[in-house]
């Protein structure tokens, strides 16, 4: 019985653009936009990497900022949007190296919005997911600065989106947990209870990870998770530098030492992992066939419920 048919496959097609904003203003779609104001700030998410990935209200700002202040993970082509005469201050701090200078980044902040600039802060990914935007919103609102803030595709999300894995798909959880392995000293945080998170969670998003992926890999296996469960280590998702490795949790820390993974990565754990199999959109964009139709062996169609 032919249960399923392989799809036709086209390869994708590309276009080159110049820049394709030429002014300072930027042709949005009807209805009311904030514009950015002297002495406010606005907190933007700038995605995972692919420009494209930043939302119309983050362009927007980009378009009209004073001073940017922006993040190691923000992409050089997402700051070719700024004016010309833009300030572009950058605030980059390694992962897990103490935060010694985030106060110093919040009052930066401060000091511009203060000096009557409008000012930008673009965080990689969404700016309240593990980036410390709480805080740095936090300082400027008990400086009296008028804030907004804009989310943004948080990696564990978007990211693993590029590499064809759904952080939920019904047949494999009904929860997701984002966990972050470097706490303020840059130690696997003591509070993890990997008993309570293998228990609750059929799939883990784990940010931050990389230095710490064998303690991650002994505490969920001690938890009782299996040797064999699938693992995803995703690495500059969405750029042309993505690179993803499919392991298993018994064999990820050798894995990722012998692929040379580095960060920025995403660690996925669980069987949402296996759904690339069919999912690699860029693999089929690429004119691959699908390596399996059906990776999670229900044996009918994914719509027949
Ligand atoms: N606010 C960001 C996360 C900042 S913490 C967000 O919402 O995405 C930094 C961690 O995010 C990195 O160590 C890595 O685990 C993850 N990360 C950010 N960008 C990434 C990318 N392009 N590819 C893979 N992981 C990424």
């Amino acid at each position: 019985m032919k249960r399923f048919v392989k799809p036709p496959l086209t390869r994708h097609k590309s276009i080159m653009t110049e820049s394709i904003l030429t002014d300072s203003t930027l042709t949005l779609p009807g209805g009311t936009w904030p514009t950015l104001e002297p002495g406010w700030v606005w907190l933007c998410g700038a995605g995972p990497g692919d420009p494209g990935l930043m939302t119309l209200h983050a362009i927007h700002a980009l378009r009209q900022a004073d001073a940017i202040v922006y993040d190691a993970l923000v992409s050089p082509l997402i700051l070719e949007w700024a004016r010309p005469e833009a300030e572009q201050i950058y605030a980059g701090k390694r992962g897990g190296k103490p935060s010694a200078k985030q106060a110093d980044i919040s009052l930066q902040l401060v000091d511009l919005a203060h000096a009557g600039k409008r000012v930008l802060r673009l965080k990689g990914g969404d700016p309240f997911v593990f980036g410390r935007g709480g805080e740095e919103a936090q300082t400027l609102i008990q400086h009296g600065v008028n804030v907004r803030i804009v989310p943004g595709i948080s990696a564990g999300i978007g990211g693993l989106a590029y590499a064809g894995i759904p952080v939920t798909h019904r047949d494999v959880n009904q929860s997701v947990t984002f966990v972050t392995g470097h706490d303020q000293r840059g130690e696997t945080p003591d509070t993890l209870d990997w008993d309570a998170l293998n228990r609750a969670s059929g799939v883990l998003v784990i940010y931050m990870g990389m230095k710490h992926a064998p303690t991650i890999q002994k505490g969920l296996l001690d938890a009782g998770r299996p040797k064999d469960e699938p693992v995803a280590v995703v690495s500059q998702a969405t750029t042309p530098n993505q690179q993803v490795l499919e392991t298993t949790l018994g064999a990820m820390v050798d894995d990722i030492a012998a692929n040379h993974m580095e960060p920025p990565a995403i660690i996925c754990i669980g069987r949402s992992v296996l759904m690339r199999q069919v999912l690699d959109w860029q693999a089929l964009a690429r004119g691959e066939t699908p390596r399996n139709l059906d990776p999670l062996g229900r044996g009918k169609p994914a719509e027949d419920r």
